[in-house]
């Protein structure tokens, strides 16, 4: 058994490295400061291919698996960016992946090549305000009418929907009523975010400011028969696909947030002169650090191993679930203990790590809630009843 990165795999981590070196903490903090999108990194990030690397090679992506996105998001999450760097780009890993899988060649050119030069942006549109977590009670429906669908309905939560030009939506197009099985009678549709149909309104956040999410309202907006990916009815099964590969990458992107801001707190623990000595030669400083360090380096090695898992196509539901719970936490405890290393200064913007904190939770409550992955591992892992 070998537990260690490659030398591609280091290579990619070299040279995702020496974009992200372009873009200073001055840079983060004004994108943070003024909600603004990181557009000129997402340019470099397209530019240099990086937004393919999980698409097929013949559409001019890299073709590789989740381990190497994996690679790429820590070294884009640890390089001063934290969620707001991860969260430009992080929709074309494994969000378009129902169209890789089950969309037609055509489609695939049409929509996952333009993904790929950054010419185009996605949004992804599943999670409802009266739905929450219970997914299969959406009630966006889609009407099938004469070619194609009209779709009505509110999502919440829709991130990168200012940048977006087209917009991925979960809609039922059987009432759950009239299912035999609640997860049927969903359809996925990827189409152009007709703003004259579509009004996205941007949600004021704790953090993450830079990527926009919003309360989105759809009212009869016409969908072509051609935008609708696979089957109709199956839509909750594509998404499927794409869960364990999200969980994973967010849980390393957690796990960059909270290397960097442990780097930064050993930084300061090293420079900071109180009582005639560095801070850090105190243990009560010290050893809270180390014991952050244990937890990030544990968590990461959990995210790789899920990664391994489902590029083998072995089942990695329970690991890709664990992996992301406890980068997540990891994560929040590693940015809590930087804030606090620093003192007062830990509450100042200047030495971003407030930034880093206020980004870190959201890796504990998205795409997926830490109750509902324990309910998972309770009832698939350890067999026990079902709770809700
Ligand atoms: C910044 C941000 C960006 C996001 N981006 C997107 C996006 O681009 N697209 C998208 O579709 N969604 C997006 N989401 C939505 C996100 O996936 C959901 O917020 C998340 O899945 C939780 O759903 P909810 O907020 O509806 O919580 P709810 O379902 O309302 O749950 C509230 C709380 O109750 C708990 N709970 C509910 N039921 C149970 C149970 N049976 N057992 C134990 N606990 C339970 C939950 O764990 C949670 O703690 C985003 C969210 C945020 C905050």
């Amino acid at each position: 058994m070998e537990i260690e990165l490659n030398e591609t795999q280091r290579e990619i981590e070299t040279s995702v490295r020496k974009i992200t070196q372009q873009f200073t903490d001055d840079y983060w903090h004004e994108c943070d400061e003024n909600s603004r999108f990181p557009e000129e990194f997402y340019r470099a990030m397209a530019d240099a291919g990086w937004l393919g690397i999980t698409m097929p090679e013949e559409l001019g992506g890299a073709g590789l698996g989740v381990t190497e996105a994996a690679i790429m998001m820590h070294t884009v999450a640890s390089g001063g960016g934290g969620q707001a760097a991860a969260s430009s780009i992080h929709i074309n890993l494994f969000g378009p992946h129902a169209i890789v899988v089950h969309g037609s060649p055509e489609q695939k050119k049409r929509w996952l090549t333009p993904l790929i030069k950054g010419e185009e942006k996605a949004c992804f549109g599943v999670t409802e305000p009266d739905a929450g977590l219970d997914t299969t009670s959406i009630k966006t429906f889609a009407k099938k009418v004469d070619g194609g669908y009209r779709i009505t309905g509110r999502k919440m939560w829709t991130s990168t929907g200012q940048e977006a030009h087209k917009i991925v939506i979960l809609a039922r197009t059987t009432p759950k009523s009239e299912c035999k099985r609640p997860t049927d009678g969903m359809t996925l549709f990827y189409s152009d975010l007709d703003r004259t149909k579509i009004e996205v309104r941007r949600i004021k956040k704790l953090g993450r400011n830079a990527v926009d999410s919003n309360a989105t309202f759809i009212d009869d907006y016409f969908v072509p028969e051609s935008d609708r990916i696979g089957d109709e009815g199956r839509g909750f099964y594509y998404l499927l696909d794409s869960l364990n590969p999200e969980r994973v990458l967010v849980g390393i992107e957690a796990i960059g947030i909270g290397r960097d801001a442990l780097n930064r707190a050993a930084k300061y623990a090293r420079d900071r002169v109180v009582f005639g000595r560095p801070i850090g030669k105190n243990q009560g400083i010290q050893h809270p650090l180390a014991e952050a360090w244990c937890s990030l380096e544990a968590a990461y090695w959990m995210c790789m191993r899920a990664a391994y898992l489902y590029d083998k196509g072995l089942p990695c539901g329970a690991e890709a679930n664990a992996a992301k719970f406890l980068s997540g936490r990891a994560s929040f405890d590693a940015t809590t203990k930087a804030v606090l290393t620093h003192g007062g200064m830990g509450y100042a913007r200047e030495f971003q790590v407030e930034r880093l904190f206020r980004e870190s939770m959201l890796p504990r409550i998205a795409p997926v809630t830490e109750q509902m992955i324990l309910n998972f591992i309770a009832e698939k892992v350890l067999d026990l009843p079902k709770s809700y």
